[in-house]
């Protein structure tokens, strides 16, 4: 595995690689990496001819209050996993090389990318677009993954790339879970022995609501409330925002109907730590002659 600190040699390298007809899938990361980064890099192998991790803690997409400064970083660890997991290039430029002081442009978004987490971290999701955008131009990947891990992150970047005219496939891959259901992310690190203990109960509330749909109910505020009174079940967290919306538009309608597919969203702290989880739960197309009741087993 190469490993590359400046946007010159990236762009030479993906030049040659594009050149002798042969397609990059890109994974980019924030280092401190987990399995669930590591199953992103191994599923990329099945996209491209060449695989490239980049490891950049992108100082734009964090607000002023937010854990830019102590977001965890250990590149050795990060370059063993990578390797170790088939990557073949390693990007991994510093801040100045990314941002240098003549820097000036920032990608403003509208629409979707406003909602829940782009209210709740504003110039959040403009700053994962604008660095995405220099990413893509510097790597000139055929494809991209995610983790669906980010939910909304995947909707902002399959609209970027649609809107600037990337020609790149964005592909993405199933969140990862620890053993008790918990999210991977590197900021688990931050959570004390107690709020680790605690911190499952995200995904037990998602799945509850998630049990609620496949039995038939329909009404947003209903699903939200289930997935608000499972969190409750710990004082601890401090919800930001628990709901659901239309897996696509992320409108949140009165009631979800057949064929629509739901997304459950949750933000919430643990003490300082802010965790993010999601599920997605397609709601079966109707059979004729139902009029729109649930029918168990369809
Ligand atoms: P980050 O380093 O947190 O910016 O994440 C880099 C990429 O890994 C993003 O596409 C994330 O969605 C993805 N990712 C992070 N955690 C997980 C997880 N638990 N499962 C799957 N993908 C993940």
């Amino acid at each position: 595995m190469k490993i590359i600190n400046t946007i010159s040699e990236m762009q030479e390298l993906a030049g040659k690689i594009s050149g002798s007809g042969e397609k990059t899938a890109f994974v980019p990361t924030m280092g401190f990496l987990h399995e669930g980064h590591a199953g992103l890099i191994r599923e990329a192998k099945n996209y491209g001819d060449k695989t490239v991790t980049s490891i950049f803690v992108n100082p734009v997409q964090f607000g002023p209050n937010e854990d830019f400064e102590k977001y965890p970083r250990d590149f050795e660890r990060d370059r063993k996993i990578a390797e170790t997991n088939g990557c073949d290039f390693l990007f991994y430029p510093d801040v100045k090389e990314m941002y240098p002081d003549s820097f000036n442009t920032i990608i403003n978004l509208s629409g979707a990318a406003k909602k829940f987490e782009g209210a709740a971290r504003p110039g959040h999701f403009s700053g994962v677009a604008t660095v995405l955008a220099k990413f893509f131009n510097i790597v000139k990947p055929g494809y991209a993954l995610f983790g669906q891990k980010d939910y909304q992150q995947t909707l902002v970047i399959k609209q970027l790339v649609k809107d600037l005219d990337y020609d790149v496939k964005i592909v993405v891959v199933p969140t990862v879970r620890e053993q008790d259901g918990l999210a991977m992310s590197s900021r688990n690190t931050y959570l004390s022995p107690d709020d680790r203990a605690d911190a499952p109960l995200i995904f037990r509330s998602l799945e509850k609501a998630v049990r609620a749909i496949e039995a038939g109910e329909r009404k947003r505020k209903i699903i939200n409330a289930i997935i608000l009174s499972s969190l409750r079940g710990s004082a601890k967290f401090k919800i930001d925002y628990c709901l659901s919306a239309d897996a696509e538009s992320l409108d949140e309608p009165e009631e979800f109907v057949h064929g629509q597919r739901i997304v459950l969203l949750v933000a919430a702290y643990l003490g300082k730590t802010r965790l993010i989880d999601n599920m997605t739960v397609p709601i079966p197309s109707a059979i004729a002659g139902n009029s729109g009741g649930f029918v168990p087993g369809v």
